[in-house]
Protein backbone atom coordinates (compact mmCIF):
# COMPACT_ATOMS: atom_id res chain seq x y z
CA UNK A 1 0.00 0.00 0.00
CA UNK A 2 1.35 3.49 -0.91
CA UNK A 3 1.89 5.82 2.07
CA UNK A 4 2.98 9.32 1.85
CA UNK A 5 3.93 9.36 5.74
CA UNK A 6 5.33 6.31 7.35
CA UNK A 7 3.34 4.08 9.70
CA UNK A 8 6.16 4.70 12.17
CA UNK A 9 4.71 8.59 12.28
CA UNK A 10 1.56 7.50 12.95
CA UNK A 11 2.51 4.66 15.32
CA UNK A 12 4.53 7.50 17.64
CA UNK A 13 1.56 10.15 17.60
CA UNK A 14 -0.98 7.36 18.57
CA UNK A 15 0.76 6.29 21.27
CA UNK A 16 2.02 9.38 22.56
CA UNK A 17 -1.37 10.42 23.15
CA UNK A 18 -2.54 6.85 24.25
CA UNK A 19 -0.23 7.56 27.49
CA UNK A 20 -2.05 10.63 28.13
CA UNK A 21 -5.53 9.85 27.31
CA UNK A 22 -6.00 5.49 26.93
CA UNK A 23 -8.17 3.92 29.25
CA UNK A 24 -5.23 2.46 31.05
CA UNK A 25 -8.16 0.80 33.53
CA UNK A 26 -9.69 -1.99 31.20
CA UNK A 27 -9.77 -4.89 34.10
CA UNK A 28 -9.10 -7.72 31.32
CA UNK A 29 -5.68 -5.21 30.22
CA UNK A 30 -4.13 -5.50 33.74
CA UNK A 31 -2.44 -8.04 35.78
CA UNK A 32 -3.81 -9.69 38.86
CA UNK A 33 -2.43 -7.13 40.86
CA UNK A 34 -4.00 -4.78 38.92
CA UNK A 35 -1.20 -3.22 37.49
CA UNK A 36 0.19 -2.42 34.00
CA UNK A 37 1.71 -5.27 32.08
CA UNK A 38 5.32 -4.41 30.64
CA UNK A 39 6.28 -4.62 27.28
CA UNK A 40 5.83 -8.20 26.20
CA UNK A 41 4.84 -8.81 29.41
CA UNK A 42 1.55 -11.76 29.06
CA UNK A 43 -1.78 -11.54 30.44
CA UNK A 44 -4.20 -13.82 31.16
CA UNK A 45 -5.70 -15.48 27.18
CA UNK A 46 -8.95 -16.74 29.31
CA UNK A 47 -9.85 -13.58 30.58
CA UNK A 48 -9.24 -11.55 27.27
CA UNK A 49 -10.97 -14.06 25.22
CA UNK A 50 -14.02 -14.13 27.34
CA UNK A 51 -13.96 -10.24 27.41
CA UNK A 52 -13.35 -10.27 23.75
CA UNK A 53 -16.34 -11.97 22.62
CA UNK A 54 -18.50 -10.22 25.05
CA UNK A 55 -17.37 -6.62 22.91
CA UNK A 56 -18.86 -8.20 19.70
CA UNK A 57 -21.90 -6.18 19.26
CA UNK A 58 -21.61 -4.72 22.45
CA UNK A 59 -20.03 -1.17 24.39
CA UNK A 60 -17.36 -1.76 26.94
CA UNK A 61 -19.33 -0.15 29.57
CA UNK A 62 -22.38 -2.65 29.72
CA UNK A 63 -19.43 -5.59 28.72
CA UNK A 64 -17.66 -4.81 32.58
CA UNK A 65 -20.15 -5.43 35.29
CA UNK A 66 -20.96 -9.04 33.11
CA UNK A 67 -17.51 -9.68 32.44
CA UNK A 68 -16.37 -9.66 36.60
CA UNK A 69 -19.65 -11.11 37.07
CA UNK A 70 -18.32 -14.09 34.68
CA UNK A 71 -14.86 -14.10 36.33
CA UNK A 72 -16.19 -14.74 39.57
CA UNK A 73 -18.58 -17.17 39.11
CA UNK A 74 -15.87 -19.41 36.01
CA UNK A 75 -12.85 -18.00 37.25
CA UNK A 76 -10.55 -20.20 34.97
CA UNK A 77 -11.06 -22.39 31.82
CA UNK A 78 -11.60 -25.85 33.82
CA UNK A 79 -14.33 -23.63 35.97
CA UNK A 80 -16.14 -22.87 32.32
CA UNK A 81 -15.98 -26.60 30.77
CA UNK A 82 -16.93 -28.40 33.57
CA UNK A 83 -19.88 -25.80 33.82
CA UNK A 84 -23.45 -26.48 32.07
CA UNK A 85 -24.97 -24.38 29.14
CA UNK A 86 -27.83 -22.98 30.89
CA UNK A 87 -25.82 -21.73 34.27
CA UNK A 88 -23.31 -20.27 31.62
CA UNK A 89 -26.61 -18.50 29.62
CA UNK A 90 -28.32 -17.56 32.72
CA UNK A 91 -24.90 -15.24 33.32
CA UNK A 92 -25.22 -14.03 29.41
CA UNK A 93 -28.84 -13.20 30.21
CA UNK A 94 -29.33 -9.42 29.28
CA UNK A 95 -26.10 -9.50 26.96
CA UNK A 96 -28.11 -10.43 23.86
CA UNK A 97 -26.77 -12.46 21.06
CA UNK A 98 -26.73 -15.56 23.03
CA UNK A 99 -24.69 -17.60 20.26
CA UNK A 100 -22.32 -16.45 21.98
CA UNK A 101 -22.39 -17.75 25.17
CA UNK A 102 -23.08 -20.96 23.29
CA UNK A 103 -19.66 -20.73 21.46
CA UNK A 104 -18.02 -19.91 24.38
CA UNK A 105 -19.01 -23.09 26.03
CA UNK A 106 -18.18 -24.72 23.16
CA UNK A 107 -14.74 -23.52 22.86
CA UNK A 108 -13.85 -23.96 26.04
CA UNK A 109 -13.97 -27.86 25.55
CA UNK A 110 -12.01 -27.42 22.06
CA UNK A 111 -9.52 -25.27 24.45
CA UNK A 112 -9.02 -27.60 27.16
CA UNK A 113 -8.53 -30.17 24.31
CA UNK A 114 -5.55 -28.33 23.00
CA UNK A 115 -4.05 -27.69 26.35
CA UNK A 116 -3.89 -31.02 27.55
CA UNK A 117 -1.54 -31.69 30.74
CA UNK A 118 -0.38 -28.15 30.65
CA UNK A 119 -2.23 -25.50 33.12
CA UNK A 120 -4.46 -22.78 31.64
CA UNK A 121 -3.06 -20.57 34.31
CA UNK A 122 0.42 -20.05 32.30
CA UNK A 123 -0.29 -17.94 29.06
CA UNK A 124 2.12 -19.65 26.87
CA UNK A 125 0.42 -23.21 27.07
CA UNK A 126 -2.59 -21.10 25.01
CA UNK A 127 -2.65 -20.47 21.28
CA UNK A 128 -0.97 -17.45 20.54
CA UNK A 129 -1.66 -17.30 16.82
CA UNK A 130 -4.44 -15.69 15.04
CA UNK A 131 -4.97 -18.97 13.02
CA UNK A 132 -5.38 -21.04 16.26
CA UNK A 133 -7.91 -18.58 17.49
CA UNK A 134 -9.57 -18.36 14.13
CA UNK A 135 -10.53 -21.74 14.38
CA UNK A 136 -12.85 -21.72 17.45
CA UNK A 137 -16.57 -21.35 17.06
CA UNK A 138 -17.60 -17.60 16.79
CA UNK A 139 -13.75 -15.85 16.44
CA UNK A 140 -13.20 -14.14 13.63
CA UNK A 141 -10.07 -11.97 12.03
CA UNK A 142 -10.48 -8.83 14.32
CA UNK A 143 -11.31 -10.75 17.62
CA UNK A 144 -8.55 -13.24 16.90
CA UNK A 145 -5.94 -10.08 16.39
CA UNK A 146 -7.24 -8.69 19.84
CA UNK A 147 -6.51 -11.58 21.62
CA UNK A 148 -3.49 -12.14 19.76
CA UNK A 149 -2.07 -8.82 20.96
CA UNK A 150 -3.95 -8.00 24.06
CA UNK A 151 -2.71 -11.43 25.38
CA UNK A 152 0.63 -11.59 24.24
CA UNK A 153 1.43 -8.09 23.21
CA UNK A 154 2.19 -9.70 19.80
CA UNK A 155 1.33 -7.40 15.98
CA UNK A 156 -1.66 -9.02 15.34
CA UNK A 157 -4.10 -6.23 13.71
CA UNK A 158 -7.34 -5.66 14.69
CA UNK A 159 -10.22 -4.34 12.11
CA UNK A 160 -13.18 -3.64 14.58
CA UNK A 161 -16.27 -1.38 13.71
CA UNK A 162 -14.00 1.42 15.43
CA UNK A 163 -11.21 0.73 13.64
CA UNK A 164 -12.59 0.63 10.43
CA UNK A 165 -13.77 4.19 11.26
CA UNK A 166 -10.53 5.26 11.92
CA UNK A 167 -8.69 3.57 8.99
CA UNK A 168 -11.37 4.35 6.28
CA UNK A 169 -11.09 8.34 7.32
CA UNK A 170 -7.90 8.31 7.40
CA UNK A 171 -7.07 6.99 3.63
CA UNK A 172 -10.82 8.69 2.77
CA UNK A 173 -12.27 5.06 1.54
CA UNK A 174 -15.51 4.76 1.17
CA UNK A 175 -15.31 1.44 1.98
CA UNK A 176 -18.27 -0.18 0.13
CA UNK A 177 -16.57 -3.38 -1.20
CA UNK A 178 -15.00 -5.91 -0.51
CA UNK A 179 -11.94 -4.18 -2.10
CA UNK A 180 -12.19 -2.04 0.11
CA UNK A 181 -12.01 -4.19 2.93
CA UNK A 182 -9.34 -5.64 1.73
CA UNK A 183 -7.67 -2.18 1.66
CA UNK A 184 -8.13 -1.72 5.14
CA UNK A 185 -6.74 -4.97 6.40
CA UNK A 186 -3.83 -3.75 4.79
CA UNK A 187 -3.55 -0.33 6.23
CA UNK A 188 -3.87 -2.42 9.55
CA UNK A 189 -1.60 -4.87 9.57
CA UNK A 190 1.10 -2.10 8.29
CA UNK A 191 0.64 0.01 10.77
CA UNK A 192 0.71 -1.96 13.76
CA UNK A 193 3.51 -1.24 16.05
CA UNK A 194 6.39 -4.15 16.55
CA UNK A 195 7.32 -2.51 19.70
CA UNK A 196 3.77 -2.11 21.71
CA UNK A 197 1.28 -4.00 19.73
CA UNK A 198 -1.11 -4.29 22.50
CA UNK A 199 -0.92 -0.16 23.26
CA UNK A 200 -1.31 0.38 19.46
CA UNK A 201 -4.54 -1.61 18.98
CA UNK A 202 -5.91 -0.05 22.23
CA UNK A 203 -5.34 3.35 21.77
CA UNK A 204 -6.75 2.75 18.20
CA UNK A 205 -9.63 1.57 19.75
CA UNK A 206 -10.21 4.43 22.42
CA UNK A 207 -10.03 6.98 19.31
CA UNK A 208 -12.60 5.34 18.05
CA UNK A 209 -14.41 5.66 21.21
CA UNK A 210 -13.48 8.78 22.49
CA UNK A 211 -12.25 11.51 19.76
CA UNK A 212 -12.98 9.87 15.90
CA UNK A 213 -16.50 9.09 16.89
CA UNK A 214 -19.32 8.15 14.29
CA UNK A 215 -21.09 11.69 14.57
CA UNK A 216 -18.50 15.00 14.88
CA UNK A 217 -15.99 13.46 15.31
CA UNK A 218 -13.27 15.68 17.63
CA UNK A 219 -10.84 16.16 14.66
CA UNK A 220 -9.31 19.49 16.81
CA UNK A 221 -7.98 16.95 19.81
CA UNK A 222 -6.63 14.05 17.61
CA UNK A 223 -3.03 12.80 17.07
CA UNK A 224 -3.77 12.03 13.84
CA UNK A 225 -4.71 15.15 11.99
CA UNK A 226 -2.22 15.48 10.67
CA UNK A 227 -2.23 12.51 8.63
CA UNK A 228 -5.91 12.58 8.19
CA UNK A 229 -7.30 12.41 4.13
CA UNK A 230 -10.70 12.34 4.99
CA UNK A 231 -9.61 16.17 7.48
CA UNK A 232 -7.74 17.57 4.89
CA UNK A 233 -10.15 17.05 1.64
CA UNK A 234 -13.23 15.96 2.48
CA UNK A 235 -15.76 15.95 5.66
CA UNK A 236 -14.73 13.60 7.81
CA UNK A 237 -18.66 12.79 8.39
CA UNK A 238 -18.70 11.51 5.10
CA UNK A 239 -16.69 8.09 5.75
CA UNK A 240 -17.07 5.65 5.66
CA UNK A 241 -20.11 5.67 3.58
CA UNK A 242 -23.48 4.90 5.24
CA UNK A 243 -25.04 2.10 4.14
CA UNK A 244 -28.86 2.38 2.99
CA UNK A 245 -30.63 2.06 6.32
CA UNK A 246 -32.59 -1.51 5.16
CA UNK A 247 -36.57 -1.30 6.52
CA UNK A 248 -36.66 -4.58 9.01
CA UNK A 249 -39.57 -6.68 7.93
CA UNK A 250 -41.76 -6.88 11.31
CA UNK A 251 -43.36 -10.58 12.03
CA UNK A 252 -46.23 -11.18 14.15
CA UNK A 253 -45.80 -13.38 16.95
CA UNK A 254 -48.31 -14.67 19.48
CA UNK A 255 -47.37 -16.02 22.64
CA UNK A 256 -49.23 -18.58 25.27
CA UNK A 257 -49.01 -17.98 28.77
CA UNK A 258 -50.37 -21.59 29.72
CA UNK A 259 -51.39 -22.57 33.33
CA UNK A 260 -52.32 -25.68 35.15
CA UNK A 261 -54.67 -26.26 37.69
CA UNK A 262 -52.01 -25.96 39.97
CA UNK A 263 -51.27 -22.21 38.95
CA UNK A 264 -47.74 -23.84 37.54
CA UNK A 265 -46.85 -21.91 34.41
CA UNK A 266 -45.27 -24.07 31.07
CA UNK A 267 -42.02 -22.78 30.07
CA UNK A 268 -39.78 -24.59 26.86
CA UNK A 269 -36.29 -24.67 26.22
CA UNK A 270 -34.88 -23.50 22.42
CA UNK A 271 -33.20 -26.16 20.15
CA UNK A 272 -29.55 -26.20 20.85
CA UNK A 273 -28.97 -25.67 17.20
CA UNK A 274 -31.47 -22.82 17.05
CA UNK A 275 -30.54 -19.20 17.79
CA UNK A 276 -30.68 -18.40 21.56
CA UNK A 277 -30.45 -22.40 21.71
CA UNK A 278 -30.72 -23.39 25.40
CA UNK A 279 -32.52 -20.74 26.37
CA UNK A 280 -36.17 -20.51 28.19
CA UNK A 281 -39.24 -19.08 26.80
CA UNK A 282 -43.14 -19.54 26.60
CA UNK A 283 -44.39 -21.15 23.60
CA UNK A 284 -46.10 -19.55 20.77
CA UNK A 285 -44.84 -19.07 17.12
CA UNK A 286 -45.73 -16.68 14.14
CA UNK A 287 -48.84 -15.31 13.29
CA UNK A 288 -50.52 -16.71 9.47
CA UNK A 289 -51.90 -13.50 8.05
CA UNK A 290 -55.68 -14.67 7.61
CA UNK A 291 -55.66 -15.86 10.93
CA UNK A 292 -56.45 -13.97 14.66
CA UNK A 293 -53.78 -13.95 17.05
CA UNK A 294 -55.68 -15.85 19.67
CA UNK A 295 -56.30 -18.46 16.45
CA UNK A 296 -51.91 -18.18 15.91
CA UNK A 297 -51.45 -19.36 19.72
CA UNK A 298 -54.13 -22.24 19.44
CA UNK A 299 -52.63 -23.57 16.54
CA UNK A 300 -48.70 -23.42 17.20
CA UNK A 301 -49.75 -24.80 20.86
CA UNK A 302 -51.11 -27.49 19.35
CA UNK A 303 -48.18 -28.09 16.18
CA UNK A 304 -45.43 -27.64 18.98
CA UNK A 305 -46.81 -28.92 22.28
CA UNK A 306 -49.62 -31.30 21.17
CA UNK A 307 -51.83 -29.49 23.66
CA UNK A 308 -55.14 -27.68 23.80
CA UNK A 309 -55.55 -24.32 25.31
CA UNK A 310 -58.48 -22.14 25.85
CA UNK A 311 -56.84 -18.60 25.28
CA UNK A 312 -57.98 -16.38 27.90
CA UNK A 313 -57.23 -12.69 28.02
CA UNK A 314 -54.17 -10.28 26.62
CA UNK A 315 -51.71 -9.84 28.83
CA UNK A 316 -49.84 -7.68 27.23
CA UNK A 317 -48.21 -6.67 23.69
CA UNK A 318 -45.00 -5.15 22.37
CA UNK A 319 -41.96 -4.70 19.45
CA UNK A 320 -38.88 -6.03 19.85
CA UNK A 321 -35.82 -5.38 17.24
CA UNK A 322 -33.19 -8.22 16.10
CA UNK A 323 -30.36 -7.56 14.04
CA UNK A 324 -32.51 -8.28 10.89
CA UNK A 325 -35.82 -7.93 11.60
CA UNK A 326 -38.64 -6.75 14.01
CA UNK A 327 -41.23 -8.89 16.13
CA UNK A 328 -44.40 -7.86 17.55
CA UNK A 329 -45.37 -10.13 20.24
CA UNK A 330 -48.56 -10.17 21.76
CA UNK A 331 -49.05 -12.39 24.71
CA UNK A 332 -52.25 -13.78 26.48
CA UNK A 333 -52.92 -15.82 29.32
CA UNK A 334 -53.86 -19.17 28.71
CA UNK A 335 -55.95 -22.29 30.39
CA UNK A 336 -54.61 -26.04 29.63
CA UNK A 337 -57.62 -28.25 28.40
CA UNK A 338 -55.93 -31.37 27.75
CA UNK A 339 -53.22 -33.20 25.93
CA UNK A 340 -50.29 -33.80 27.47
CA UNK A 341 -47.16 -31.24 26.60
CA UNK A 342 -44.72 -32.76 24.11
CA UNK A 343 -41.17 -31.34 23.27
CA UNK A 344 -41.94 -31.36 19.43
CA UNK A 345 -39.98 -28.08 18.23
CA UNK A 346 -38.29 -27.63 21.54
CA UNK A 347 -35.87 -30.01 23.37
CA UNK A 348 -37.64 -29.70 26.78
CA UNK A 349 -40.80 -28.57 28.90
CA UNK A 350 -41.56 -27.89 31.96
CA UNK A 351 -43.96 -26.74 34.80
CA UNK A 352 -43.27 -24.62 36.91
CA UNK A 353 -44.06 -22.06 39.63
CA UNK A 354 -44.07 -18.42 38.29
CA UNK A 355 -41.92 -16.91 41.40
CA UNK A 356 -39.00 -19.97 39.65
CA UNK A 357 -38.81 -18.24 36.71
CA UNK A 358 -36.08 -16.32 37.79
CA UNK A 359 -33.71 -19.73 38.00
CA UNK A 360 -34.29 -20.07 34.04
CA UNK A 361 -32.21 -18.03 31.47
CA UNK A 362 -34.80 -16.22 29.33
CA UNK A 363 -34.14 -13.72 26.07
CA UNK A 364 -34.33 -10.04 26.63
CA UNK A 365 -37.93 -10.32 24.79
CA UNK A 366 -39.02 -13.24 27.73
CA UNK A 367 -38.19 -11.06 30.54
CA UNK A 368 -40.35 -8.46 29.52
CA UNK A 369 -42.74 -10.59 29.54
CA UNK A 370 -42.20 -11.91 33.52
CA UNK A 371 -42.42 -8.29 34.37
CA UNK A 372 -45.95 -7.71 33.28
CA UNK A 373 -46.32 -11.18 34.42
CA UNK A 374 -45.65 -10.59 38.11
CA UNK A 375 -47.83 -7.00 38.13
CA UNK A 376 -50.65 -9.28 36.32
CA UNK A 377 -50.63 -11.75 39.46
CA UNK A 378 -49.92 -8.86 41.91
CA UNK A 379 -52.77 -7.64 40.73
CA UNK A 380 -55.25 -10.89 40.57
CA UNK A 381 -54.09 -11.24 44.04
CA UNK A 382 -52.47 -14.86 43.58
CA UNK A 383 -49.24 -15.90 45.34
CA UNK A 384 -45.79 -15.66 44.00
S1 LIG B 1 -8.70 13.88 12.11
FE1 LIG B 1 -10.83 13.57 12.60
S2 LIG B 1 -11.61 12.14 11.06
FE2 LIG B 1 -9.36 12.06 10.99
S3 LIG B 1 -8.84 10.37 12.34
FE3 LIG B 1 -8.78 12.21 13.57
S4 LIG B 1 -10.84 12.41 14.48
FE4 LIG B 1 -10.94 10.91 12.81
Amino acid sequence: MDMIVSPQSIQNSLLEWFRENGRHWIPWKLKKDGSIPQSGESLSPYGIWIAEVMLQQTQLKVVIPYWEKWMEVFPSLPSLTEADLESVLMLWQGLGYYSRANRIHQSSKKLIEFLGENTDQDPYSWPNRIDQWMFLPGIGRSTAGSIVSSAFDLPAPILDGNVKRILSRLLAIERKSIKDEKKLWEFSSLLISKISPRNFNQALMDLGANICTPQKPSCSSCPLQKFCVAYADYDPNNFPKKEMTRIKPIQEIGIGLVFNKNGELLIDQRLESSSMGGMWEFPGGKKISSESIENTIERELKEELGIVVKVGQKLLSFEHAYTHKKLYFTVHICEWISGEPKPLASQKLLWVSPDKLFEFPFPAANTKIISELYKHLCIENKKL
